[in-house]
């Protein structure tokens, strides 16, 4: 099943999962935001049940999009297994909403007033090793000569503090827009009309995209971050969909990436294929 919530609470997995490791593609995907599971020892981190299962605690339908872009693509595919509330791998550890004490309008009181030591515990049980994963894998790559493209994949809530979000997908760029670009480009080859997010909801200024700037641009790989409205892949057929269009894009995006003109150029052929 896609959205098996429940039995996440609370069940022993390691802080990450790695999908795929020795796919043949170029792209490397990488979810942050996977699971709603909280470790044992945080019991329900205050929570109620219908709060574990929201935005807040993680991106609902991202990884089965990420699950099923991996296996269209043969991609590698990297998440974390930890609920964000528990410690958000998408966030620098030195930040201040590492470890959130409100988000949107909810207070995470189990997360206030935390010690130095247990902020230390969890970014060395379930941040640390997320990072060093990607690393790892990035660091192969690297050394044996790979092509290596970034893809993160979030999904974000349709309202947001009461303001309703128009877009079913939005794409945000790190350092450099030229992948990002080249796949909004391919987005908009195969749908005119379609409502394409441009740093939205949210861009890297606002510090929501550690692990693209700190992987994508840290190393100067082609990179993106993907964000899919929830409501767009709640049901299996949304999540199919979604994985069929980004593989399709991601690989006319791969070729197209030199300029953002042959990239709409190729699109627009690939329509009506
Ligand atoms: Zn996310």
């Amino acid at each position: 099943m896609v959205h098996d919530h429940s039995a996440h609470v609370g069940r022993s997995q390691p802080p990450v999962l790695v999908v795929n490791g020795e796919g043949a593609s170029p792209f490397i995907l990488a979810c942050d935001h996977a699971s709603n599971r909280i470790p044992e020892e945080y019991g329900d981190l205050g929570l109620t049940p219908v709060q574990r299962l929201m935005h807040i605690a993680w991106d609902p339908g991202a990884l089965a999009v990420a699950h099923e872009l991996s296996e269209r693509l043969d991609a590698p595919l990297i998440h974390s297994t930890v609920c964000r509330l528990v410690i958000d791998c998408n966030r620098a550890s030195d930040k201040h909403d590492l470890i959130p004490v409100v988000s949107e309008r909810t207070d995470i009181a189990a997360n206030v007033g935390l010690s130095d030591a247990e902020r230390q515990k969890r970014i060395a049980k379930y941040h640390a090793p997320f990072h060093a994963t990607i690393d790892a894998m990035l660091d192969a790559r690297k050394a044996a000569g790979l092509e290596t493209i970034l893809i993160t994949v979030h999904s974000f809530t349709p309202v947001y503090k009461g303001a309703p979000r128009p877009w079913p997908i939005g794409l945000i760029h790190g350092t450099d827009p030229t992948f990002t670009g080249a796949l909004r480009g391919a987005l908009l080859g195969e749908d005119p009309d379609l409502n394409v997010g441009w740093n939205e909801p949210y861009s890297a200024m606002n510090g929501v995209t550690y692990t693209l700037e700190h992987h994508g641009d840290g190393r100067g790989l082609d990179a993106t971050m993907i964000e899919i409205r929830h409501d767009e892949i709640l049901e299996h057929a949304g999540v199919a969909q979604w994985a069929d269009r980004l593989a399709r894009c991601l690989e006319i995006a791969r070729g197209g990436r030199a300029g953002a003109a042959k990239t709409e150029l190729l699109g627009s052929t690939r329509r009506h294929p």
